[in-house]
């Protein structure tokens, strides 16, 4: 078998080399007994630091998925490992059962750090959404008189909000929703970014509004200026939550801290997780006010790793982070520099280039090829991405990516595209 991964051909690696771990070995382990509900690309990955990967067999990378945005900070930033490891001496998990002295502190600097009064603690983005979702409705139950079981949420066309049952439920994207049924009731769906349709589409249930203020996974699509603004505007004037689910484009993704700062729009509430966890740990919240977030009384609902110290001491060391590196600055300057060597490129293959800070979608013509096809092309080159749809190859890199390590990557897309 001659399989390229990388640079090199892994059948090549595996002979000069005495190690029983190649690329090979372990993808065909992996797919032998973890379930195949991902398609992995053909790099095994045993190493990182900074912007940078290494395989089994000790080929370089470019990482510039990062963890589908978890990795704003790079692999193994010291800040973070410094966080990391000295809570993990002191205590990891104590369960909600009991206070600790790491939660406190998160919850305020997470609380203030997004200008609100509270927050809930989770592990992952799906499970603050689904958190989201049920306060708001026990919110509208419990505050706006709506019947028991009547409660609607509204939701785009395009959404992507993770993968559990109730929120598969309202997928549009028929792999992640048919055969996972039944769905669970209450969703209702309108286009991405028409706020007449939202208009429309409230009802005397509707509980919230829940959307992302820039679809990541369904293609990078941004919405027209103005949108946040007007969703703000409808949904105060009919009392339904605005809920921002700012997983992927929150803490500097964009360009600011959260997507919905450039309208300065505040949302009712944000649900945040990938950076939030520094990309370490699993770390997610949903943050609100006060009054929103006072309808959970003791039992109504929790998580057994949810504000765990270690996460709180995780959470808080990216929250500084972000903001004592002046990332949100670099995701500018950087993003913008990178989309316009890609424009500037001209090439005939590529359709589009858009995005926000280091948010971007180059979407390619399909007489080109597909978005996977040019993702493996980049692969053979050195640089870890993946396509969102069919045609759109997303490149989120760390937001420490130097300019010398975005002109390596040029380098490679200029090839790739010529
Ligand atoms: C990734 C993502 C989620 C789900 O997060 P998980 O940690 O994978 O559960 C939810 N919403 C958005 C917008 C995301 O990008």
């Amino acid at each position: 078998m001659t399989m390229s991964i990388g640079n090199v051909s892994a059948a090549g690696a595996a002979s000069s080399s005495a190690s029983t771990t190649t690329n090979a070995r372990c993808m065909e382990l992996e797919r032998q007994y973890s379930a195949t509900n991902y398609g992995p690309l053909p790099a095994v990955l045993s190493r990182g630091e900074g912007v940078w990967v290494w395989d089994v067999e000790g080929n370089k990378y470019l990482d510039m998925l990062a963890g589908y945005s978890a990795l704003s900070f790079g692999h193994g930033h010291p800040k973070m490992m410094e966080a990391m490891f000295e809570q993990a001496k002191k205590l990891c998990v104590v369960s909600r059962a009991f206070y600790s002295d790491q939660l406190a502190p998160f919850a305020k600097e997470l609380s203030e750090f997004c200008g609100m009064e509270m927050m809930l603690p989770m592990n992952t983005g799906a499970e603050a959404v689904e958190s989201a979702i049920k306060t708001a409705r026990k919110w509208a139950y419990t505050r706006k008189n709506v019947p028991h079981d009547k409660a609607e949420i509204i939701v785009c066309e395009g959404n992507f909000h993770g993968r559990t049952t109730t929120i598969v439920g309202f997928s549009s994207v028929a792999q992640y929703r048919d055969l996972f049924g039944p769905a669970t009731p209450g969703f209702v769906t309108i286009p991405f970014g028409d706020p007449d349709a939202l208009e429309k589409a409230i009802t005397p249930n509707t509980a919230a509004f829940l959307f992302e203020p820039i679809q990541g996974e369904g293609g990078i699509n941004i919405p027209e200026d103005g949108f946040l603004k007007r969703v703000r505007e409808i949904c105060t004037k009919n009392n339904v939550l605005m809920i921002a689910d700012e997983v992927q484009t929150g803490m500097g993704r964009t360009g600011t801290v959260f997507a919905c700062d450039h309208e300065n729009v505040k949302p009712d509430m944000y649900i945040m997780g990938k950076t939030l966890g520094g990309g370490v740990y699993p770390v997610s919240a949903i943050v609100s006010s006060r009054d929103i977030l006072s309808v959970f009384q003791p039992g109504d609902h929790g998580s057994t790793f949810g504000g765990n110290p270690l996460a709180a001491a995780v959470g808080r060391a990216a929250m500084k982070l972000l903001i004592d590196e002046d990332l949100c600055a670099k995701s500018v300057e950087m993003g913008e520099y990178f989309r316009d060597r890609i424009r500037g490129l001209n090439s005939p293959k590529i359709k589009g280039v858009r995005g926000r800070g280091m948010l971007t979608g180059i979407e390619v013509h399909k007489e080109a090829g597909t978005g996977h096809e040019f993702v493996e092309a980049l692969l053979a080159e050195g640089i870890l991405c993946k396509e969102t749809v069919e045609q759109v190859v997303r490149v989120t890199p760390p937001l420490v990516i130097t300019k010398e390590e975005l002109d390596w990557a040029i380098e490679r897309f200029a090839k790739v595209f010529a």
